[in-house]
């Protein structure tokens, strides 16, 4: 082991890191030990959660992810930015030890000065930290294993993992932004974007019509022409990443006049916020988040710089994609145009309804929509549909034990701000899940509790001349 991890360590050791487990044994429904908590997602909140429970002393989970270990999450998938997003500073992943930080990977690995010099964070090197944390810690993610279903029972909640049945008292969703609904396609007006397997759309490499998370074969755009739509983050980066893997031109289409110029949510990251925004009611929240959604995301200004550098790039502003035709071919207000591939950057929307794994609950789960007026959820569709969390991102609704299911992931944010999605706030967020899944583990077991308690017998006197043999007095 390098000195810097073991001394990483060693601070974690100081800390009394992993506490002792108190959480009692209790037995499931096979005869085996229940787990405590099942953590399905191992990306960044997922690893995340794991992490504050064990430092909760709740250590009887599992963490699981279908992806290999480094491609959890946008990160060394479909995230195709060069550097983060986020300042360099920002801490989180770290649980606020200090020796788990990134800078200090960042010092031990490149050393002091080029921290000083550095302007944002290598995606790549984000991929290297987080790795090197889960390790550090010894948090027990398990990769290339799937969980697909969930059913409520009285007391637990039983998963199929991997195939198999596994069950557990509490049970955290930390299935990224993906994770929160679908990948969000426009309505076009007869483009279905099933479709896009098929030949007409999709016939050899290098074309073919692709949503920004999908799997692209990038190399095979070389010498292509690229439609790209949308005017956000994802949009410039893929465009980006087009341009300089060859692509001969790229066509970026905004349905905007012009690009958003002012990110909102960076000014949601202070403390106050983050604390205080989910003890606000339900119209101070409404109206603080769908004023925040509503102002869209600008794309950082290095990933417009990245396409600006090359000549077969260009804007068009106030044309949105009215359909999709086979070609592919593109259809505006202006008329049609056509490219070799085309890449739709319209990011994820919120929609649990969606999400295959939880088909069973689904019905029951309260939404936003139910807690603000009914012209308020048809003019804010999408924020409508966020779930409607209690105060440790518990599920709420009308099935019995819905509580038992935590969403850790951007379906939340309506609920909590972004405390597990961006960075800034994961920190607050993960240790804001672990308390409240440590109270409830330990007010469901209260009697037990209460019997330890009476129970408990450690003669501290012991080594004193004033020790009193009470327990041999007292009534077996
Ligand atoms: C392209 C992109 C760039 C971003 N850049 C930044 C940035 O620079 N700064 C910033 O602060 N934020 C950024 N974000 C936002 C956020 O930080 C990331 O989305 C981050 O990955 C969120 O972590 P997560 O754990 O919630 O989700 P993810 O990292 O997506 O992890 C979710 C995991 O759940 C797993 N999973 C899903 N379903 C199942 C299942 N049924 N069974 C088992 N496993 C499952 C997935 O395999 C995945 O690994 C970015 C987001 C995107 C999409």
């Amino acid at each position: 082991m390098d000195s810097f991890t073991k001394g990483a360590r060693e601070d974690l050791a100081r800390l009394n890191f992993p506490p002792a487990n108190w959480v009692p044994p209790a037995d499931g429904p096979d005869g085996r030990p229940l787990l405590d908590v099942l953590v399905v997602g191992g990306g960044m909140c997922g690893q995340l959660a794991a992490f504050a429970l064990m430092r909760e002393g709740v250590r009887n989970l599992r963490c699981v992810d279908r992806a290999a270990r480094g491609r959890e999450g946008p990160w060394a998938t479909y995230a195709r930015m060069e550097i983060l997003r986020s300042p360099k500073h920002l801490t989180g992943p770290d649980l606020g030890v200090a020796a788990l930080t990134y800078r200090a990977w960042h010092e031990a690995k490149y050393g002091v000065a080029h921290w000083e010099n550095l302007h944002k964070i290598a995606r790549l090197d984000w991929v290297d930290y987080l790795l090197w944390v889960r390790d550090t810690v010894g948090l027990p993610v398990e990769n290339d294993v799937e969980m697909k279903s969930v059913e409520l029972h009285p007391g637990f909640v039983s998963c199929t993992v991997g195939g198999k049945a596994v069950h557990a008292r509490k049970l955290i969703l930390a299935l990224g932004r993906e994770g929160s609904g679908a990948l969000r396609w426009p309505r076009f007006e007869t483009f279905d974007p099933a479709q896009r397997a098929s030949g007409a759309f999709h016939s050899q490499r290098g074309s073919g019509v692709f949503h920004s998370a999908d799997d692209i074969d990038f190399a095979a755009l070389k010498g292509r022409r690229v439609g790209v739509l949308g005017a956000g983050a994802s949009a410039f980066d893929n465009a980006g990443e087009a341009l300089e893997s060859g692509a001969a031109e790229v066509v970026l289409f905004a349905r905007r006049s012009h690009l958003p110029q002012v990110n909102k949510s960076k000014w949601t990251a202070f403390p106050g916020f983050q604390h205080g925004y989910a003890a606000l009611g339900d119209a101070r929240r409404w109206r603080f988040y769908t004023y925040i959604f509503s102002e869209q995301v600008p794309p950082p200004y290095e990933s417009v710089l990245r396409c600006e550098k090359h000549k077969g790039f260009s804007v068009r502003f106030a044309e949105g994609w009215q359909d999709i035709l086979p070609g592919p071919e593109v259809k505006t207000w202006k008329g049609k145009t056509r490219f070799d591939a085309l890449i739709v950057c319209t990011g994820f929307d919120v929609n649990m309804i969606e999400r295959p794994e939880i088909a069973s609950i689904r019905d029951a789960i309260d939404t936003w929509r139910s807690h603000v007026p009914p012209e308020e959820a048809a003019k804010f569709p999408e924020e409508a549909r966020f779930p409607y969390l209690g105060d440790a991102f518990q599920l709420q609704g009308k099935a019995a034990g819905l509580s038992r299911v935590h969403v850790f992931n951007w379906g939340s944010t309506m609920s909590h701000g972004a405390l597990a999605g961006d960075i800034p706030g994961i920190q607050i967020g993960a240790e804001r899940l672990a308390a409240g899944i440590a109270r409830d583990l330990f007010a469901e077991d209260s009697d037990l509790h209460y019997r330890r308690l009476l129970s408990h017998n450690e003669d501290e006197l012991k080594p004193t001349k004033y020790f009193v043999n009470l327990s041999s007095r007292r009534p077996a």
